[in-house]
């Protein structure tokens, strides 16, 4: 009867374990930390060797190892599991803290923070960014408080993140303005996705106080012309395209063009850094 216990013990163990590191495994996909294959391995060796003890103890002609060995084995497997286990619940936690800092913390789109970690140093022939600005966002908070005005805030920055691309980055870039890099993209698709992107934000009938209220979107593009182009002088060129489509009448996509933008370029961007 000894016997009996034993092995139902044993059985139960290893079925239990063996579900436990197919569950620990798969579920990578939906949480995938670098622990889960170690722990999960740990784990099946543990249960493949309470199957040992079990068929041991059932034909003990072709016992592989002796239940004394095994349960020293074991019990510097099950010690194993739980430093694995520590360490998932501290993978677990980083990557939270991860996430925390790297989305705005209204619109629970990327930050800036993150945005600018995810930019390539040097920007290549092709690679688009696109300054976007919400227009008369002042009204809305005035005329129906900033409450009002954080709501079509996070509507606008999920509407816009729902339509970038996978290789695509976007962020809040501060207040009311985004910023979309859209890496080997060329000028025509980059202004068809951007302003595809324009219109189906100033399609939003966002309800306040029973009102359906619109906000449209500024938007300022520029392409990198020549084989490299740094970050921030191509976020320059897009911000100029940003005050033209501002001082040009707003809801519109501009585009950086150098023979546009060459006369008194330095004046028109300090003149949108003041406003
Ligand atoms: P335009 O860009 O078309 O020139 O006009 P605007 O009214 O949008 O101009 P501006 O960029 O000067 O104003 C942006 C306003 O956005 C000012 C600020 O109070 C508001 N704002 C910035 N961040 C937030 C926010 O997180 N929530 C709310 N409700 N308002 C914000
Ligand atoms: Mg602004
Ligand atoms: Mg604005």
């Amino acid at each position: 009867s000894m016997q009996v216990r034993t092995c139902v013990f044993q059985i139960t163990a290893a079925s239990l374990l063996f579900a436990a590191a197919y569950t620990v495994y798969t579920d990578r996909l939906i949480e995938p930390l670098p622990v889960r294959k170690a722990l999960a391995g740990t784990i099946a060796f543990a249960a493949f060797l309470s199957a040992l003890v079990f068929v041991g103890i059932l034909f003990p002609d072709i016992t592989f190892v002796s239940a004394r060995n095994a349960f020293f084995v074991s019990i510097v497997c099950h010690f194993a599991i739980a430093v694995f286990v520590l360490a998932l619940v501290k993978e677990r936690a980083e990557e939270g803290l991860r996430r925390l800092a790297d989305l705005d913390v209204l619109t629970g789109v990327p930050n800036r923070r993150s945005y600018s970690l995810r930019l390539p140093e040097q920007m290549r022939q092709g690679d688009a960014i696109v300054m976007i600005d919400i227009d008369h966002f002042k009204r809305i908070n005035d005329g129906f408080g900033h409450l009002a005005g954080d709501e079509v805030l996070v509507r606008v920055a999920r509407e816009l993140s729902q339509r970038i691309r996978p290789n695509d980055s976007f962020a809040r870039f501060g207040g009311e303005e985004f910023i979309l890099f859209m890496p080997a993209t060329g000028l025509e698709d980059a202004v068809s996705l951007a302003d595809r992107a324009r219109q189906s934000v100033s399609a939003i009938r966002h309800p306040i106080e029973d009102q359906k209220v619109v906000a449209t979107l500024s938007m300022g593009l520029a392409v990198c012309e020549e084989k490299h182009c740094t970050p921030h002088a191509l976020m320059k060129l897009a911000d100029m395209a940003l005050y033209a489509s501002k001082a040009s009448g707003r809801d519109r996509l501009t585009v950086y063009r150098p023979e546009d933008f060459s006369a008194d370029s330095s004046a028109t961007t300090r003149v949108r850094h003041a406003g």
